[in-house]
């Protein structure tokens, strides 16, 4: 894409700022959680409503799939924002701060919507130039319920009756200097899984143990044990974190009790040692609980896969930023971030990425800054326009290569 493209691309998200920041303080306002988002789609419909777009609705989520298409033949790219609210109570103070006790947009997907939603304004107004088509994906249900999953399974990307060539999701964040474009090739956000563990000993009086088979020594060396697991047997190049963040036994100070339950998460940055902490869980989890003659029930539950960014399409977005936005607002993370995201399993189908925008207010530091799903989190809605523009241009790039 030509130079004059790219401020071109700038100065119409810049048009568009007034109303994006509006759309997004109207979502912000009503936030709502899961799967089933029927205001946040309605607002979403309307907004893009007189793009001439071609506009379908999920059926087993409120999701919304716009398809816009150029005025020539090309490939297919797919653009995401995703919808849905945490269930805390907003303490910002801000006026436009949610209205429903309990809810609040604390990861900033109401920014996602709304920039997805500039972008396609911003698009559509090219529609001339633009050879291909442009999925834009709004998507429910990322905050732990698979919303991505279904609309893959409700075919997604054959929504254009082409696979997309790319896929590009923004994530915006309080941790990065505002106006940033943050990636990284290769791994990007962590595995997530859930990990329960019940260990079943015998009950009995606290002064007789050995009348009883006691499981909390046992639970608290279990505990013990899996952090040892992870710096003896995992590579340290290729890491593993297992937190036990839930241990509850027991009822008084007098009473054995016959079980005590762990719970915790796993999380890693591939496939194979993901596929390894499993084994070694169950594996630690059941040698210590027959070591001292008792039974234990190891529960994993699948969460989100490793969010891995194509190392072509993740410099292509860098390239992209630092055109769009100069150098030094387009930055390579050192490190992938140990959270977890349902983009990943559109990253599994298609070479694609995900980049952070960062939206620190400009009073705070980006260290401090409370941070995504504080009920304190605060974005700087500047940053707006660049996640705009940025999703305009990576999607101009990846249909013109
Ligand atoms: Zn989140
Ligand atoms: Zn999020």
């Amino acid at each position: 894409m030509a130079n004059e493209n790219y401020e071109a691309v700038l100065a119409q998200a810049d048009e568009l700022a007034d109303r994006t920041i509006d759309f997004r303080r109207r979502l912000h306002r009503r936030p709502e959680i899961g799967l089933q988002l029927p205001i946040t789609q309605e607002a979403i419909r309307t907004e893009i409503g007189d793009l001439g777009l071609d506009v379908r609705t999920g059926s087993s989520t409120t999701s919304v799939v716009a398809v816009l298409d150029g005025a020539s033949d090309g490939p297919t790219v797919l653009l995401r924002g995703d919808m849905d609210a945490l269930p805390l109570t907003e303490h910002t103070g801000l006026d436009f701060a949610s209205e429903i006790d309990g809810v609040m947009h604390a990861c900033g997907h109401d920014t996602h919507v709304a920039m997805l939603a500039g972008a396609a304004r911003l698009l559509a107004d090219r529609r001339a130039d633009i050879a291909g088509r442009v999925v834009f994906m709004f998507q429910p249900g990322e905050e732990g319920f698979h919303g991505a999953r279904y609309m893959l399974e409700e075919g997604l990307l054959e929504a254009t009756g082409q696979r997309p060539t790319g896929a590009f999701a923004l994530h915006i964040s309080s941790s990065f200097v505002s106006g940033t474009i943050n990636t990284r090739p290769g791994a990007l956000l962590a595995s997530s899984d859930t990990i329960r563990i019940t260990v079943q000993g015998r009950g009995g009086h606290a002064s007789a143990p050995h009348y009883a088979n006691d499981p909390i020594p046992v639970a608290c060396e279990i505990v013990i044990a899996l952090q040892t697991m992870v710096t003896r047997r995992i590579d340290i190049f290729d890491p593993a974190v297992v937190t036990i963040a839930h241990l509850s036994a027991g009822t008084t100070n007098n009473v054995i009790p016959a079980t005590a339950v762990l719970e915790g998460t796993i999380r890693t940055l591939s496939a194979e040692t993901r596929t390894s902490v499993h084994d070694l869980v169950r594996q630690v989890a059941r040698g210590i609980a027959s070591a001292h003659g008792m039974q234990v029930e190891v529960e994993i539950e699948g969460g989100y896969p490793v969010t891995v960014n194509d190392g072509d399409f993740a410099s292509s977005v860098h390239a992209v930023a630092g055109q769009l936005l100069g150098a030094d607002r387009a930055c390579i993370m050192e490190s992938p971030i140990m959270g977890a995201e349902d983009w990943s399993y559109v990253l599994q189908e298609v070479p694609g990425a995900m980049a952070f925008l960062g939206a620190c207010p400009p009073d705070l530091e980006p260290e401090t800054a409370p941070g995504n799903h504080s009920n304190l989190v605060v974005f700087d809605e500047t940053a707006l326009s660049t996640g705009v523009a940025t999703y305009a241009a990576v999607a101009l790039e990846t249909l013109a290569r």
